[in-house]
Protein backbone atom coordinates (compact mmCIF):
# COMPACT_ATOMS: atom_id res chain seq x y z
CA UNK A 1 0.00 0.00 0.00
CA UNK A 2 1.26 3.75 -0.87
CA UNK A 3 0.97 6.18 2.18
CA UNK A 4 -1.02 8.84 0.87
CA UNK A 5 0.11 11.62 -1.00
CA UNK A 6 1.34 14.67 1.64
CA UNK A 7 2.12 18.04 -0.01
CA UNK A 8 4.95 19.52 2.50
CA UNK A 9 4.07 22.63 0.87
CA UNK A 10 0.59 23.00 1.61
CA UNK A 11 -0.32 25.85 3.97
CA UNK A 12 -0.45 25.60 7.42
CA UNK A 13 -4.08 25.33 9.32
CA UNK A 14 -5.65 28.73 9.96
CA UNK A 15 -3.12 30.27 7.33
CA UNK A 16 -4.14 33.56 6.42
CA UNK A 17 -2.73 35.59 3.35
CA UNK A 18 -2.93 39.26 3.93
CA UNK A 19 -0.58 41.17 1.90
CA UNK A 20 -1.04 43.99 -1.03
CA UNK A 21 -0.95 40.72 -3.29
CA UNK A 22 -0.76 38.13 -4.10
CA UNK A 23 -4.77 37.64 -2.31
CA UNK A 24 -6.62 34.99 -1.15
CA UNK A 25 -8.54 33.08 -3.75
CA UNK A 26 -11.76 31.81 -3.00
CA UNK A 27 -13.16 28.27 -3.30
CA UNK A 28 -15.15 28.36 -6.10
CA UNK A 29 -12.38 30.43 -8.12
CA UNK A 30 -9.63 27.28 -6.87
CA UNK A 31 -12.05 24.50 -8.10
CA UNK A 32 -12.13 26.53 -11.52
CA UNK A 33 -8.29 26.18 -11.59
CA UNK A 34 -8.37 22.84 -11.15
CA UNK A 35 -10.93 21.56 -13.44
CA UNK A 36 -9.74 19.10 -16.34
CA UNK A 37 -7.63 20.27 -18.82
CA UNK A 38 -9.39 21.53 -22.42
CA UNK A 39 -8.13 22.43 -26.34
CA UNK A 40 -6.90 25.84 -25.76
CA UNK A 41 -7.99 26.28 -29.48
CA UNK A 42 -11.60 24.49 -28.90
CA UNK A 43 -14.66 26.25 -28.47
CA UNK A 44 -15.07 25.60 -25.12
CA UNK A 45 -11.88 27.82 -24.40
CA UNK A 46 -12.85 30.46 -27.04
CA UNK A 47 -16.68 30.92 -25.16
CA UNK A 48 -14.76 31.17 -22.16
CA UNK A 49 -12.18 33.52 -23.78
CA UNK A 50 -15.46 36.02 -24.52
CA UNK A 51 -17.22 35.55 -21.66
CA UNK A 52 -14.42 36.75 -19.72
CA UNK A 53 -13.38 39.48 -21.67
CA UNK A 54 -17.31 40.53 -21.59
CA UNK A 55 -17.10 40.83 -17.67
CA UNK A 56 -14.45 42.57 -17.30
CA UNK A 57 -15.11 45.46 -19.68
CA UNK A 58 -17.40 46.90 -17.24
CA UNK A 59 -14.95 46.57 -13.94
CA UNK A 60 -12.62 48.36 -16.50
CA UNK A 61 -15.11 50.96 -17.52
CA UNK A 62 -14.42 50.20 -21.44
CA UNK A 63 -15.80 49.22 -24.62
CA UNK A 64 -12.33 48.46 -25.68
CA UNK A 65 -10.88 44.92 -26.73
CA UNK A 66 -8.81 42.95 -23.75
CA UNK A 67 -5.48 41.70 -24.13
CA UNK A 68 -4.62 38.42 -21.61
CA UNK A 69 -1.18 37.40 -21.87
CA UNK A 70 0.16 34.62 -19.45
CA UNK A 71 3.11 36.17 -17.01
CA UNK A 72 2.85 38.63 -14.42
CA UNK A 73 1.65 42.05 -14.13
CA UNK A 74 5.19 43.53 -14.82
CA UNK A 75 4.69 41.23 -18.19
CA UNK A 76 1.76 42.91 -19.04
CA UNK A 77 3.68 46.49 -18.33
CA UNK A 78 6.44 45.90 -20.25
CA UNK A 79 4.36 44.33 -23.70
CA UNK A 80 3.01 47.66 -22.93
CA UNK A 81 5.44 49.62 -23.61
CA UNK A 82 7.09 47.62 -25.97
CA UNK A 83 3.97 48.06 -28.32
CA UNK A 84 3.05 51.78 -27.88
CA UNK A 85 6.94 53.19 -27.98
CA UNK A 86 9.62 53.85 -30.37
CA UNK A 87 12.98 52.91 -30.07
CA UNK A 88 14.25 55.88 -28.00
CA UNK A 89 11.08 58.05 -28.13
CA UNK A 90 10.45 60.03 -24.64
CA UNK A 91 8.11 59.33 -22.02
CA UNK A 92 6.60 60.66 -18.91
CA UNK A 93 6.87 58.79 -15.91
CA UNK A 94 4.93 60.26 -13.08
CA UNK A 95 6.20 58.19 -10.02
CA UNK A 96 4.74 58.28 -6.60
CA UNK A 97 6.22 55.34 -4.98
CA UNK A 98 8.07 52.08 -5.67
CA UNK A 99 5.98 50.71 -8.75
CA UNK A 100 5.95 53.57 -10.72
CA UNK A 101 9.75 53.39 -10.35
CA UNK A 102 9.40 50.18 -11.84
CA UNK A 103 7.21 51.57 -14.66
CA UNK A 104 10.71 54.27 -14.95
CA UNK A 105 13.00 50.69 -15.31
CA UNK A 106 11.08 49.11 -17.34
CA UNK A 107 10.97 51.83 -20.01
CA UNK A 108 14.48 52.72 -19.57
CA UNK A 109 15.58 49.17 -20.12
CA UNK A 110 13.50 49.08 -23.33
CA UNK A 111 15.58 51.79 -24.66
CA UNK A 112 13.20 54.84 -24.41
CA UNK A 113 13.98 57.97 -23.34
CA UNK A 114 12.42 58.43 -19.45
CA UNK A 115 11.87 61.80 -17.79
CA UNK A 116 10.67 61.11 -14.39
CA UNK A 117 8.69 63.46 -12.15
CA UNK A 118 8.84 62.20 -8.91
CA UNK A 119 5.87 63.17 -5.74
CA UNK A 120 6.26 62.55 -2.35
CA UNK A 121 5.58 58.91 -1.43
CA UNK A 122 2.22 58.62 0.14
CA UNK A 123 0.61 61.54 -1.66
CA UNK A 124 -0.54 61.42 -5.20
CA UNK A 125 0.66 63.01 -8.36
CA UNK A 126 -0.39 66.54 -8.77
CA UNK A 127 -1.90 67.32 -12.01
CA UNK A 128 -0.79 70.92 -12.12
CA UNK A 129 3.26 69.43 -12.00
CA UNK A 130 2.65 67.31 -14.54
CA UNK A 131 1.33 69.51 -17.07
CA UNK A 132 3.78 71.64 -16.51
CA UNK A 133 6.10 68.65 -17.51
CA UNK A 134 3.91 67.73 -20.49
CA UNK A 135 4.38 70.92 -21.64
CA UNK A 136 8.49 70.59 -22.02
CA UNK A 137 8.68 67.87 -24.44
CA UNK A 138 6.63 65.71 -27.10
CA UNK A 139 6.28 62.33 -24.88
CA UNK A 140 4.38 59.32 -26.38
CA UNK A 141 3.01 58.78 -23.26
CA UNK A 142 2.40 59.46 -20.22
CA UNK A 143 3.12 56.36 -17.80
CA UNK A 144 1.71 56.68 -13.79
CA UNK A 145 0.56 53.76 -11.25
CA UNK A 146 -2.77 54.05 -9.99
CA UNK A 147 -2.88 52.64 -6.72
CA UNK A 148 0.27 52.65 -5.45
CA UNK A 149 0.77 49.55 -3.20
CA UNK A 150 4.23 50.91 -1.60
CA UNK A 151 2.42 53.94 -0.04
CA UNK A 152 -1.65 53.15 -0.09
CA UNK A 153 -1.84 56.39 -2.51
CA UNK A 154 -4.07 56.42 -5.56
CA UNK A 155 -3.85 58.93 -8.66
CA UNK A 156 -6.46 61.37 -9.84
CA UNK A 157 -6.84 59.27 -13.27
CA UNK A 158 -9.72 61.63 -14.43
CA UNK A 159 -7.60 64.50 -13.98
CA UNK A 160 -4.77 63.14 -15.84
CA UNK A 161 -6.44 61.76 -18.37
CA UNK A 162 -7.56 65.53 -19.52
CA UNK A 163 -4.20 67.02 -19.25
CA UNK A 164 -3.47 64.50 -22.49
CA UNK A 165 -6.92 64.92 -24.00
CA UNK A 166 -6.61 66.36 -27.71
CA UNK A 167 -2.42 65.58 -27.81
CA UNK A 168 -0.81 62.60 -28.97
CA UNK A 169 0.28 61.49 -25.68
CA UNK A 170 -0.77 58.36 -24.23
CA UNK A 171 -2.34 58.38 -21.00
CA UNK A 172 -0.48 54.58 -19.74
CA UNK A 173 -1.82 53.20 -16.21
CA UNK A 174 -0.68 50.56 -14.06
CA UNK A 175 -3.80 48.93 -11.89
CA UNK A 176 -2.37 45.82 -11.14
CA UNK A 177 -3.66 46.42 -7.58
CA UNK A 178 -6.32 48.97 -8.36
CA UNK A 179 -8.77 47.30 -10.79
CA UNK A 180 -12.03 45.58 -8.96
CA UNK A 181 -11.09 46.98 -6.04
CA UNK A 182 -10.91 51.06 -6.64
CA UNK A 183 -13.45 52.52 -9.42
CA UNK A 184 -11.59 52.83 -12.84
CA UNK A 185 -13.50 54.61 -15.79
CA UNK A 186 -11.32 54.13 -18.69
CA UNK A 187 -13.13 55.03 -21.49
CA UNK A 188 -14.97 58.68 -19.61
CA UNK A 189 -11.55 59.14 -17.96
CA UNK A 190 -9.26 58.78 -21.03
CA UNK A 191 -7.18 56.32 -19.76
CA UNK A 192 -5.70 54.71 -22.88
CA UNK A 193 -4.04 51.81 -21.69
CA UNK A 194 -4.84 49.95 -18.14
CA UNK A 195 -2.65 46.99 -16.92
CA UNK A 196 -3.56 44.86 -14.90
CA UNK A 197 -3.27 41.06 -13.16
CA UNK A 198 -4.71 38.18 -11.69
CA UNK A 199 -3.40 38.27 -8.14
CA UNK A 200 -4.94 41.07 -6.36
CA UNK A 201 -8.58 42.43 -6.36
CA UNK A 202 -9.38 39.75 -8.96
CA UNK A 203 -9.07 37.30 -6.59
CA UNK A 204 -6.75 34.77 -8.59
CA UNK A 205 -3.83 33.08 -8.33
CA UNK A 206 -0.92 35.26 -10.43
CA UNK A 207 -0.24 34.27 -13.60
CA UNK A 208 -2.11 36.34 -16.04
CA UNK A 209 -1.76 39.59 -17.21
CA UNK A 210 -4.33 41.69 -19.06
CA UNK A 211 -4.51 45.24 -21.11
CA UNK A 212 -7.45 47.22 -22.18
CA UNK A 213 -6.26 48.85 -24.88
CA UNK A 214 -8.35 52.12 -26.33
CA UNK A 215 -8.41 52.81 -30.38
CA UNK A 216 -5.90 55.53 -30.33
CA UNK A 217 -3.54 53.32 -28.41
CA UNK A 218 -4.20 50.29 -31.03
CA UNK A 219 -3.21 52.60 -33.69
CA UNK A 220 0.04 53.10 -31.99
CA UNK A 221 0.28 49.23 -31.32
CA UNK A 222 -0.30 48.88 -35.11
CA UNK A 223 2.25 51.33 -36.51
CA UNK A 224 5.22 48.87 -36.94
CA UNK A 225 7.80 51.20 -35.66
CA UNK A 226 7.88 49.82 -31.87
CA UNK A 227 10.10 48.02 -30.23
CA UNK A 228 11.80 44.17 -30.66
CA UNK A 229 8.73 42.24 -29.59
CA UNK A 230 7.18 39.07 -30.56
CA UNK A 231 5.50 36.89 -27.55
CA UNK A 232 4.41 40.27 -26.42
CA UNK A 233 3.69 41.42 -30.20
CA UNK A 234 0.21 42.81 -29.17
CA UNK A 235 -0.46 43.05 -33.09
CA UNK A 236 -0.99 39.46 -32.89
CA UNK A 237 -3.02 39.63 -29.50
CA UNK A 238 -5.35 42.14 -31.01
CA UNK A 239 -5.78 40.25 -33.94
CA UNK A 240 -6.49 37.26 -32.28
CA UNK A 241 -8.24 38.48 -29.39
CA UNK A 242 -11.11 39.08 -32.24
CA UNK A 243 -11.55 36.11 -32.29
CA UNK A 244 -11.36 35.13 -28.71
CA UNK A 245 -7.96 33.66 -29.30
CA UNK A 246 -4.69 33.92 -28.16
CA UNK A 247 -1.63 33.92 -30.51
CA UNK A 248 0.16 31.33 -28.10
CA UNK A 249 -0.65 28.87 -25.69
CA UNK A 250 -3.03 30.88 -23.14
CA UNK A 251 -2.87 30.20 -18.90
CA UNK A 252 -6.30 28.14 -19.52
CA UNK A 253 -6.51 27.71 -16.41
CA UNK A 254 -6.14 31.50 -14.84
CA UNK A 255 -8.69 32.18 -17.68
CA UNK A 256 -11.15 29.56 -15.96
CA UNK A 257 -10.64 30.72 -12.27
CA UNK A 258 -10.54 34.67 -13.60
CA UNK A 259 -14.28 34.09 -15.35
CA UNK A 260 -15.65 32.48 -12.05
CA UNK A 261 -13.97 35.12 -10.07
CA UNK A 262 -15.62 37.85 -12.62
CA UNK A 263 -19.21 36.29 -11.92
CA UNK A 264 -18.71 36.97 -8.05
CA UNK A 265 -18.42 40.51 -8.74
CA UNK A 266 -21.25 40.63 -10.85
CA UNK A 267 -23.36 38.63 -9.08
CA UNK A 268 -22.54 40.86 -6.28
CA UNK A 269 -22.55 44.19 -8.34
CA UNK A 270 -19.45 46.17 -8.69
CA UNK A 271 -20.65 49.07 -6.76
CA UNK A 272 -21.32 46.79 -3.90
CA UNK A 273 -17.71 45.13 -4.67
CA UNK A 274 -16.02 48.96 -4.08
CA UNK A 275 -18.22 50.09 -1.21
CA UNK A 276 -17.13 46.60 0.24
CA UNK A 277 -13.43 47.39 -0.26
CA UNK A 278 -13.59 51.46 0.37
CA UNK A 279 -15.44 49.82 4.36
CA UNK A 280 -13.31 47.49 5.26
CA UNK A 281 -10.32 49.60 4.65
CA UNK A 282 -11.70 52.70 6.77
CA UNK A 283 -12.61 50.27 9.17
CA UNK A 284 -8.88 48.96 9.26
CA UNK A 285 -8.09 52.47 9.50
CA UNK A 286 -9.74 52.98 12.14
CA UNK A 287 -9.10 50.12 14.30
CA UNK A 288 -5.17 51.23 13.62
CA UNK A 289 -5.69 54.21 14.83
CA UNK A 290 -7.01 53.51 17.79
CA UNK A 291 -4.13 51.24 18.42
CA UNK A 292 -1.53 53.96 17.99
CA UNK A 293 -0.44 53.30 14.30
CA UNK A 294 -0.59 56.54 12.17
CA UNK A 295 -1.49 56.62 8.66
CA UNK A 296 1.68 56.64 6.00
CA UNK A 297 -0.93 58.04 3.07
CA UNK A 298 -1.90 61.49 3.15
CA UNK A 299 -5.67 61.57 3.38
CA UNK A 300 -7.23 62.82 0.55
CA UNK A 301 -5.50 60.12 -1.48
CA UNK A 302 -6.25 56.52 0.41
CA UNK A 303 -6.66 53.98 -1.35
CA UNK A 304 -9.26 50.75 -0.51
CA UNK A 305 -7.65 48.09 -1.83
CA UNK A 306 -3.65 48.53 0.99
CA UNK A 307 -3.75 50.73 4.14
CA UNK A 308 -0.48 51.18 5.24
CA UNK A 309 0.76 52.30 8.64
CA UNK A 310 3.97 53.99 10.20
CA UNK A 311 5.33 51.46 12.09
CA UNK A 312 5.20 53.12 15.94
CA UNK A 313 8.68 54.88 17.16
CA UNK A 314 11.23 52.45 18.90
CA UNK A 315 9.93 49.09 16.80
CA UNK A 316 11.02 47.84 13.72
CA UNK A 317 8.75 46.98 10.98
CA UNK A 318 10.12 43.68 10.13
CA UNK A 319 9.47 42.42 13.77
CA UNK A 320 5.65 43.31 13.18
CA UNK A 321 5.35 41.13 9.93
CA UNK A 322 7.53 38.31 11.46
CA UNK A 323 5.11 38.19 14.74
CA UNK A 324 2.23 38.18 12.95
CA UNK A 325 3.40 35.07 10.83
CA UNK A 326 5.11 33.34 14.10
CA UNK A 327 2.16 33.62 16.33
CA UNK A 328 -0.75 33.81 13.97
CA UNK A 329 -0.02 32.41 10.88
CA UNK A 330 -1.14 36.03 9.65
CA UNK A 331 1.07 36.99 6.39
CA UNK A 332 1.07 40.93 6.26
CA UNK A 333 3.95 42.95 4.14
CA UNK A 334 6.49 45.54 5.10
CA UNK A 335 8.10 47.43 2.46
CA UNK A 336 11.31 46.34 0.49
CA UNK A 337 11.96 49.85 -0.57
CA UNK A 338 13.38 52.85 0.99
CA UNK A 339 10.25 52.57 3.77
CA UNK A 340 12.02 49.48 5.23
CA UNK A 341 11.21 48.94 8.35
CA UNK A 342 9.21 52.04 8.63
CA UNK A 343 5.75 50.53 7.35
CA UNK A 344 3.74 47.97 7.14
CA UNK A 345 1.06 46.88 4.78
CA UNK A 346 -2.22 45.07 4.73
CA UNK A 347 -4.21 44.27 1.84
CA UNK A 348 -8.16 44.79 1.03
CA UNK A 349 -8.61 43.08 -1.93
CA UNK A 350 -10.72 40.62 -2.87
CA UNK A 351 -13.40 38.52 -1.52
CA UNK A 352 -13.10 39.84 2.22
CA UNK A 353 -15.49 40.52 4.98
CA UNK A 354 -15.75 42.76 8.36
CA UNK A 355 -14.50 39.34 10.38
CA UNK A 356 -11.29 39.68 8.33
CA UNK A 357 -10.78 42.82 9.17
CA UNK A 358 -11.41 42.75 13.26
CA UNK A 359 -9.26 39.46 13.19
CA UNK A 360 -6.21 41.51 11.81
CA UNK A 361 -6.93 44.16 14.42
CA UNK A 362 -7.29 41.50 17.20
CA UNK A 363 -3.95 39.53 16.03
CA UNK A 364 -1.87 42.80 15.76
CA UNK A 365 -2.88 44.03 18.88
CA UNK A 366 -1.79 41.03 20.43
CA UNK A 367 1.84 41.23 18.20
CA UNK A 368 1.88 44.95 19.32
CA UNK A 369 1.42 44.79 23.10
CA UNK A 370 3.87 41.67 22.78
CA UNK A 371 6.87 44.47 21.18
CA UNK A 372 6.18 46.51 23.83
CA UNK A 373 3.89 48.95 22.83
CA UNK A 374 0.69 49.75 25.00
CA UNK A 375 -2.75 49.33 23.73
CA UNK A 376 -5.77 49.40 25.41
CA UNK A 377 -7.31 46.17 25.50
CA UNK A 378 -9.31 45.54 22.15
CA UNK A 379 -9.03 49.16 21.23
CA UNK A 380 -8.45 48.17 17.75
CA UNK A 381 -11.53 46.02 17.51
CA UNK A 382 -13.66 48.42 18.88
CA UNK A 383 -13.08 51.27 17.09
CA UNK A 384 -13.32 49.03 13.69
CA UNK A 385 -16.40 47.59 14.72
CA UNK A 386 -18.03 51.17 15.78
CA UNK A 387 -17.13 52.53 12.34
CA UNK A 388 -18.93 49.70 10.93
CA UNK A 389 -21.74 50.35 13.25
CA UNK A 390 -21.87 53.81 12.43
CA UNK A 391 -22.39 53.47 8.73
CA UNK A 392 -26.00 53.07 7.49
CA UNK A 393 -27.38 49.12 7.57
CA UNK A 394 -27.91 46.84 5.62
CA UNK A 395 -24.20 45.82 5.69
CA UNK A 396 -25.87 43.68 1.99
CA UNK A 397 -24.40 40.62 1.60
CA UNK A 398 -23.80 38.48 -1.61
CA UNK A 399 -25.87 35.54 -1.09
CA UNK A 400 -28.87 38.23 0.33
C1 LIG B 1 1.65 43.81 -7.64
C2 LIG B 1 1.89 45.00 -8.48
C3 LIG B 1 2.47 44.92 -9.76
C4 LIG B 1 2.77 43.63 -10.46
O1 LIG B 1 3.80 42.95 -10.04
P1 LIG B 1 4.03 41.47 -10.53
O2 LIG B 1 4.77 40.90 -9.39
O3 LIG B 1 4.84 41.53 -11.76
O4 LIG B 1 2.69 40.85 -10.80
C5 LIG B 1 2.59 46.06 -10.50
N1 LIG B 1 2.20 47.24 -10.02
C6 LIG B 1 1.62 47.36 -8.82
C7 LIG B 1 1.16 48.71 -8.37
C8 LIG B 1 1.46 46.25 -8.01
O5 LIG B 1 0.89 46.38 -6.81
Amino acid sequence: MTAAFQDPFTPPPGYRLRLPGPTEVPEAVRAALARPMINHRGPEFRAMLAATEALIRPVLGTANPVVFLAGSGTAAMEATLANILAPAERVLVASHGQFGERFAEIARSLGAQVDLVEFTWGEAPDPAVVAEKLREADYGALLVTHNESSTGAVADLAALGRLVQGTRTLLVTDSVSGLAGLEMRQDEWGVDVVVSASQKALMCPPGLGLISLSERARARVMRNEAMPRFFFDLRKALANAEKHETPFTPSVSHVAGLHVALTMIAAETLPKVLARHRRLADALRAGGAAMGLGEFTRAAHRSSTVVVFEVPARLQGGDIVRLMYQRHATVIAGARNRLQGKVIRIGVMGGHDEGTILTDLMQLESVLRELGHAVAPGAGVAAAAAFLGSLPPPMARAAE
